[in-house]
């Protein structure tokens, strides 16, 4: 059973961790997720969230929930599991990359480059997590009306959510043209973009079950750092050798 929430929300422990992070030495940072699987619910606020904070198009989601039915009939219930990229200490998607358009940045996150991405997809093979999706190039409000003026026009929505660009890696990328990440490899990144600007990635800060846990793993005082130290915490593929730095409380 997941014990119950503390008196001052995780979120306002979770920020001050950050703003402790953000102050040291960025070599010295080793950002880990933890997510709580007793607490999630599987709203998907968080995958939703993602979507719409870097801009996703059709087909491209950086943290899917998963679900499962348990149990045996009449004693079913269903499981939920949030499956972002794991960060992987040692991570399959970068060595068969023939290009070094990804790599592990200093704090841990694996990171792509758009611009030197040649979209062969051997990464999307090798990742073992299936947390690397192709972009498409689609949009959301393709098969709707091509009418201006009206709310669930194309046109009208145009003008919103699929004209705007993607935050990632410290620069804008457009949804279509020259420069844009289309027919490139994308993957959670941990909202770098946020953390430059001291805000938690927005899987973190939309969970309502507050069962998602972001920090510094190299705070011995942060929440993060006391999850990884729980007795109910377990990592996918172990056996892959992948060393994910998400880990997960059963
Ligand atoms: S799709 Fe892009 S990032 Fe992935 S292996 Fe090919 S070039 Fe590298
Ligand atoms: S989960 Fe997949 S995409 Fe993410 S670092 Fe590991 S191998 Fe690479």
């Amino acid at each position: 059973m997941s014990p119950s929430l503390p008196s001052e929300d995780p979120l306002v422990r979770m920020h001050r961790d950050l703003a402790r992070a953000l102050a040291k030495d960025p070599d010295k940072v080793k950002w880990v997720m933890v997510i709580d699987l007793a607490r999630c619910i599987g709203c998907h606020a968080c995958a939703v969230a993602c979507v719409s904070e870097n801009k996703l198009p059709p087909g491209v989601v950086y943290r899917p929930v998963m679900e499962e039915e348990i149990g045996v009939y009449p004693n079913v219930r269903r499981r939920f599991l949030p499956r972002p990229c794991m960060q992987c200490e040692n991570p399959p998607c970068v060595a068969v990359c023939p290009v070094t358009a990804t790599w592990k940045n200093k704090q841990g996150v694996t990171v792509i480059d758009y611009d030197r991405c040649i979209g062969c997809r051997y990464c999307l093979t090798a990742c073992p997590y299936g947390a690397r999706c192709s972009d498409f190039g689609g949009f959301y409000t393709k098969p709707t009306a091509e009418l201006d003026g009206l709310i669930l026009g194309r046109k009208a929505a145009a003008k919103g959510y699929e004209d705007a660009a993607a935050p990632e890696y410290g620069k804008t990328w457009p949804p279509r043209g020259h420069g844009s990440p289309i027919g490139n490899a994308r993957k959670c990144h941990f909202c770098q973009h946020r953390l430059a600007v001291g805000q938690l990635p927005s899987c973190v800060t939309s969970c309502i079950g507050r069962a998602t846990i972001f920090g510094d793993a190299n705070d011995p005082a942060s929440y993060v750092r006391e999850c990884m130290g729980s007795p109910r915490v377990f990592r996918l593929k172990e056996e892959q050798g992948t060393k994910p730095n998400v880990y997960y409380l059963a």
